[in-house]
C-alpha cells in the first residue's frame, strides 16, 4: 500500500499548485475565510467525506471513516492570510489589496486538500478514521484552533499532526524537535502617568518618560539577572511614546512589548516579574503604572513518540539526510492548542529554494515558497497518518 503514494501525490501535484495559486491570489484575513472555506468544503464533499462547515467559526472539519475499524488521527492546515501588501510581480501575485499568503497558508490548505482526496481514494484499505481540520485565524489572537476544539474538532481523535512549510529550510528538509518546537508568545501594554509640567521645573512635575526608561532598562534586567540561563525567554519592547513638545515634562508615557517563552512556568513567571517591575519602578519614582498583559499563544510542544514517528516515516520518505533535528523557533502558533489535549507532532517542511528566489522569510511582502514541497508535505502526511492507525490499530476491533 505504501508505493504508489509518491505517484498519486505526482498526479494531483497539478492541481495542488492551481489550488494555492487560486487562494494566493484571493487571499483572505484572519476571521474572514469564508471563500476559502467553501473551496475547501466543496471539494471534501466531492471527495465523499462527511463535512462540517462553520466548525468554531470559519474552520471546516471532514471525517473519512476507514473501511474497518481503527483509531482515528488528525491532520491539520490553516486557511488565512495576513494583512501585508503583496510586492511580488508573479502572475499569481494577491489581487486583494493589502492581504497576502505571506505565511504559505495557501500552500497548507491546497496541500492538505490533496491529501484528502488521495487518501479518500483509498478509503476501503484504512483501518481508522482520518479528521482533517481546515482552521481558520491562526495569524490573529485568540486565533482559530481553540474555538474550533471548543466546537467538537477533536472529538473523538486520538493524536494530531500538522506541517508548517519554512522557507528558511532547503526545500525536501523535514525539520522536527520533541519537546518545545514554538514558543508562547505574549504582550504587554503598559502606561505610565505621572504628572505634567515646565521642562525647566522638573521638581514640580513627575517625569513620565525619564520613569518610562527606567522601566525598559529594569524589564531587560529580568531575562539577564531573573531567569535561569539554561531557560529561554525574551522580552522585547517595540514601542515607546510620550511627550508633545521638547520642553514639557510629559505626562504620560505608553510602552508595548512582547514577552517569548517556552517554559509554561517561566512564562507564568515573566507575567509576575513584569508587573511587579514596572508598578514598582514608577512607584519608586512617584508615578502610577497601568499595565494591560495580553495572554498569546502557548508554546508549540511536541509529544516524543509522535515526533519520533514522524521522524521515522520523513527518513523513510525522503532520506535520512533530509531529517533535520531544528532548535527552538521564537514564532509562536496556535498548533500549541492541539497539543495541549492530544499527543502529536508539529514539523517543518522546508520550502525554500535560493536558486528560484524563495528565500525571503515569512510575513515579508515578497515571501513566497516552492511548490514543489507541497509533495514532500502530502507524503509526510499521507505517511504518517497511516503510519499511526497501522501502529495502534486494535486488531480485536479491526474487521480485516
Ligand atoms: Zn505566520
Ligand atoms: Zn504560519
Amino acid at each position: 500500500m505504501q508505493q504508489g503514494w509518491r505517484e498519486r501525490i505526482e498526479a494531483i501535484f497539478p492541481q495542488m499548485v492551481r489550488w494555492r495559486r487560486d487562494f494566493h491570489q484571493y487571499p483572505e484575513l484572519s476571521f474572514q475565510e469564508e471563500r476559502t472555506a467553501k473551496i475547501v468544503a466543496d471539494w471534501l464533499k466531492q471527495c465523499g467525506l462527511q463535512v462540517r462547515t462553520g466548525v468554531g467559526g470559519n474552520g471546516v472539519v471532514a471525517v473519512l471513516e476507514g473501511g474497518s475499524t481503527g483509531p482515528t488521527i488528525a491532520l491539520r492546515a490553516d486557511m488565512d492570510a495576513l494583512p501585508i501588501y503583496d510586492e511580488k510581480s508573479c502572475a499569481y501575485r494577491s489581487q486583494v489589496p493589502g492581504v497576502m499568503h505571506a505565511c504559505g497558508h495557501d500552500a497548507h490548505t491546497a496541500t492538505l486538500m490533496g491529501v484528502a482526496s488521495l487518501l479518500a481514494e483509498k478509503r476501503k484499505e484504512i483501518a481508522g478514521r482520518v479528521v482533517f481540520i481546515f482552521q481558520h485565524a491562526e495569524e490573529q489572537i485568540p486565533g482559530g484552533a481553540a474555538a474550533m476544539i471548543a466546537d467538537g474538532a477533536l472529538d473523538g481523535v486520538d493524536a494530531i499532526y500538522g506541517v508548517h512549510l519554512w522557507t528558511p529550510l532547503p526545500r525536501g528538509v523535514v525539520g522536527l524537535r520533541e519537546g518545545p518546537l514554538m514558543a508562547a508568545a505574549d504582550s504587554f501594554k503598559l502606561e505610565v502617568v505621572g504628572k505634567g509640567g515646565h521642562g525647566g521645573l522638573p521638581h514640580e512635575a513627575v517625569d513620565a518618560v525619564a520613569i518610562a526608561s527606567h522601566v525598559v532598562v529594569n524589564l531587560q534586567t529580568i531575562i539577564g539577572r531573573q531567569v535561569d540561563p539554561l531557560k529561554s525567554g525574551v522580552i522585547s519592547v517595540g514601542r515607546i511614546e510620550g511627550g508633545r513638545a521638547f520642553n514639557v515634562i510629559a505626562e504620560r508615557c505608553e510602552l508595548e512589548g512582547t514577552v517569548r517563552s517556552f517554559d509554561p512556568q517561566l512564562r507564568n513567571r515573566l507575567y509576575e516579574r513584569i508587573e511587579e517591575v514596572a508598578t514598582q519602578t514608577c512607584r519608586m519614582f512617584g508615578a502610577d503604572c497601568r499595565l494591560e498583559y495580553g495572554w498569546g499563544y502557548p508554546a508549540v510542544v511536541n509529544d516524543p513518540m509522535e515526533t519520533q514517528r514522524l521522524a521515522q516515516v520523513a527518513r523513510m520518505v525522503l532520506g535520512d539526510e533530509q531529517v533535520w533535528e531544528v532548535p527552538e523557533i521564537m514564532a509562536a502558533e496556535d498548533f500549541a492548542y492541539y497539543l495541549q489535549k492530544k499527543p502529536g507532532a508539529f514539523c517543518l517542511v522546508g520550502a525554500g529554494n535560493q536558486e528560484k528566489g524563495f528565500s525571503h522569510p515569512h510575513h515579508h511582502p515578497l515571501f513566497d515558497l516552492d511548490e514543489e514541497a507541497m509533495k514532500a508535505s502530502a507524503e509526510v502526511l499521507i505517511e504518517s497518518a497511516l503510519a499511526y492507525l497501522h501502529a495502534n490499530r486494535n486488531p480485536l476491533l479491526s474487521k480485516s
